[in-house]
């Protein structure tokens, strides 16, 4: 039925919440995330930052606030956004936010459908398809993405592995049901790993082929990719839920209204990564806003709000982001950076001609110099 596409409900007013909707802090820290890497990485002249399903575009343009805060920093870079996103409700949304809606239809152009300016004058491009996004030096972000790619869903069964399918059910309108394959699938035969040793297994074949492109393109042209989600590292088994308006919603009720979410398995995205690039994570959400300043950040924000609604407005969002019975223990950040981003390739030769490099922030507390 297709909910992103026609309804995409992110926000207050909407099905769910997310991060960069509950405070600008959550973005800025992203927006210094890439320029302590962009400073690691040698300062390259140019970058584009890619961000893989924005929702109302609240990230980026927190990120683009910060960009322009450090334009002394970037005053050489070259920078531009590439905005990756399927529903046309949301990349209006996106657009109102991050240009004023200052956009046009990009038809001579075939890969993007849209372009525009910052408010900042950074130039922005829309996408369908992260394949239709031009090669080069890339920052990638994926926040709350890839929960929401299809999954597969296999359950161990006394027979072998069975694939749990959905299909009508012949009962009750608009309400589907569950049933198990009466024999092996292709799915069954390709997803499940021979070392597997869970009884019901999700996988999310899409998420795989997005980080085996992601992983080729840093690979071949540089960069990075910080992944952000609710998920595990190869150990939880049904995860499958639905939200509409803020309540958990039966997946298979009323189709198309709801918005379906998986737990992401990161274990498979680090295996899909293929050792194109090394990977960092997961680390939990509240560990890596830790190690990126969050409590300092929060402290300068509420010496310089005048307000009693505004500082508890501030520490209540903190408490939403970081408390590890909220969002700071379910949701994980990960990355993918160049192998020589963390060991220089000529170290085993010499490995005391170099200075150290230095370490990734968030993983590792954040040195700015
Ligand atoms: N990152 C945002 C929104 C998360 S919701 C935030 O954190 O607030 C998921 C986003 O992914 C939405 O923008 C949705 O339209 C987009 N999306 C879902 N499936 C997609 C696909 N296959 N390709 C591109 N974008 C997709």
């Amino acid at each position: 039925q297709g909910y992103y596409t026609r309804r995409g409900g992110v926000g207050e007013s909407g099905d769910f919440i997310t991060s960069p909707e509950i405070s600008q802090v959550f973005g800025e820290l992203i927006g210094i995330w890439y320029i302590s890497e962009w400073m690691a990485m040698g300062k390259p002249n140019t970058f584009q930052l890619v961000e893989l399903g924005p929702g109302r575009g609240t990230l980026t343009d927190d990120i683009l606030r910060v960009f322009n805060q450090l334009a002394s920093v970037l005053s050489k870079c070259d920078v531009s956004v590439h905005l990756v996103e399927v529903s046309p409700k949301l990349s209006e949304i996106q657009a109102m936010m991050l240009t004023g809606g200052k956009v046009q239809p990009n038809a001579e152009d075939k890969s993007a459908y849209m372009k525009g300016v910052s408010k900042t004058g950074i130039p922005i491009f829309w996408y369908r398809d992260i394949q239709d996004v031009p090669p080069g030096y890339s920052f990638y972000l994926a926040h709350e993405f890839f929960d929401a790619l299809p999954i597969h869903k296999f359950q161990r069964t006394e027979k072998g592995w069975r694939e749990v399918l959905v299909d009508i059910d012949p009962e009750v309108p608009d309400q589907l049901r569950f049933v198990l394959s009466p024999s092996r699938t292709p799915a069954t035969q390709n997803f499940i790993q021979p070392e597997e040793t869970r009884d019901h297994v999700e996988v999310c074949p899409e998420a795989g082929v997005i980080v085996q492109r992601l992983a080729s393109r840093i690979e071949k042209d540089g960069g990075a990719a910080l992944v952000a989600d609710y998920g595990h590292d190869g150990t939880k088994t049904d995860t499958f839920r639905g939200f509409r308006n803020h309540k958990l919603h039966n997946v298979l009720r009323a189709p198309g209204t709801a918005d379906l979410t998986a737990d992401v398995d990161f274990s498979y995205l680090r295996k899909m990564a293929q050792g194109r690039t090394a990977t960092l994570g997961p680390i939990k959400q509240r560990e890596f806003l830790k190690n990126m300043g969050i409590d300092l950040r929060l402290q300068v924000l509420l010496q310089n709000s005048g307000d009693t609604a505004t500082r508890e407005q501030l520490l209540h969002s903190y408490d939403m982001l970081m408390n590890p019975e909220k969002m700071g223990d379910c949701f994980n950040f990960f990355a993918l950076l160049p192998h020589q981003r963390l060991v220089h390739p000529d170290k085993k030769d010499k490995p005391e001609s170099k200075s150290p490099l230095p370490p990734v922030a968030g993983f590792n507390e954040l040195l700015l110099k």
